[in-house]
């Protein structure tokens, strides 16, 4: 099927932001710039990078990931005077933006240069730009001459990685170099709002929160928690495929604690007759409730950028320990809680039971 997807030797590096290998960071930008593909840590998770200006740099990044081409890439970039090197035009807004959150975890959609390849736009006259915060990004989008474009660096349909070991598993032998950088920080991909409509508007919520971004540009549009399943053309393209879905069957289930605990006990009680292995993904203040054969807590509620590291990596775990019914506690849909249920909701397949 993929007749692209040669075979190759992945170099395999680990460094930290405080001591950032300068010579395989080198030898990372040498790749790049030859139309090679590297895996780097961000702030959000690790991404899948290549040339933005080599179309075939882009499409190597589809055939690794798998992932459909008219699924556009994010352009990252390390140096605010280079984002009209990409933009055609820059608003005010986006320059407000960039004030208040670059570097860091936002991409912005806007008009896209001519120069750019549609192969990395995904053939819309738009383009999404990220500047991230993580230093080592930083340095390897430098060393990689300045324009690195990047999705998740997982299989298509797979969570997005948190841990190098995540990237290994889903691209070892598809891309010339892993560099690993420990586990990400926030753990959900970045914010991205659109900045070409009237109103700008959040087409994937992350940890730049819709209060935040208002508090910035006044009047946002929040979007849907989940863009409608039947939208052939939604706005963020990559949106209307299936997402970060684990193996087993995923359940949200929403109520108060006590229902919810006592229902989920319910049904793993009739899947453990059935010899099906159960899986549940709780919080600290939750967890001493449940039966179910694997009880992974993501953290406290009162920290859901904790809930919102930890999700991708309890999900690529249940893969692991083979679960096949998992239940998922609900999470309020406001402050990062809004990603974090946007993931989930994916996750799911939009299945939630309220109980
Ligand atoms: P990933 O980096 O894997 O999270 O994927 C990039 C995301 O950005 C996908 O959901 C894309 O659909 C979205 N994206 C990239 N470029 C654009 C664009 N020009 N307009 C809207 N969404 C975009
Ligand atoms: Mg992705």
């Amino acid at each position: 099927m993929e007749k692209e997807d040669k075979r190759m030797q992945t170099i395999y590096t680990k460094m930290t932001e405080e001591e950032i290998d300068r010579d395989m960071i080198r030898r990372a930008g040498e790749i790049l710039r030859a139309g090679g593909l590297v895996a780097f840590p961000t702030e959000t998770v690790y991404g899948l990078g290549g040339d933005a200006f080599n179309p075939e740099s882009s499409r190597r990044i589809y055939a690794a990931k798998g992932r459909p081409s008219d699924n556009p890439l994010i352009v990252h970039i390390c140096r605010m005077e280079d984002l009209e090197r990409v933009a055609l035009r820059v608003p005010e807004e986006a320059l407000r933006l960039a004030d208040a959150f670059w570097p860091g975890p936002l991409t912005m959609i806007l008009p896209r240069r001519p120069e750019l390849p549609r192969e990395t736009t995904g053939g819309l006259d738009t383009v999404a730009v990220r500047f991230p915060s993580n230093r080592i990004a930083a340095a390897l989008i430098d060393a990689g001459g300045g324009f690195i474009a990047a999705p998740s660096a997982n299989r298509s349909g797979r969570p997005s990685p948190t841990l190098a070991r995540y990237c290994r598993e889903d691209l070892d032998g598809r891309v010339e170099m892993i560099i690993d950088g420990g586990q990400v920080g926030i753990g959900l991909e970045s914010t991205i709002v659109d900045l070409t409509e009237e109103v700008p508007a959040i087409l994937r919520p992350g940890f730049v929160t819709w209060e935040k971004l208002c508090e910035v540009l006044g009047r946002v549009d929040a979007g849907p928690l989940v863009p409608e399943e039947n939208d052939a053309a939604p706005k963020a393209p990559g949106m209307k495929y299936r997402h970060y879905a684990p193996q087993g069957n995923l359940t949200i289930v929403e109520g108060t604690p006590e229902d919810v605990a006592s229902y989920i006990n319910r049904r793993t009680a009739v899947h453990r007759r059935e010899g099906v292995r159960t899986g549940v993904i709780c919080t600290e203040e939750t967890k001493g409730r449940y039966e179910a054969d694997l009880i992974k807590s993501a953290g406290s509620r009162e920290d859901e950028n904790s809930v919102a590291r930890e999700l991708f990596r309890i999900l690529r775990e249940f893969d692991d320990e083979g679960a096949e019914e998992i239940y998922a506690e609900s999470f309020a849909a406001d402050g990062i809680g809004r990603a974090v249920m946007n993931r989930l909701l994916k996750a799911a397949g939009h299945h939630i039971v309220r109980v």
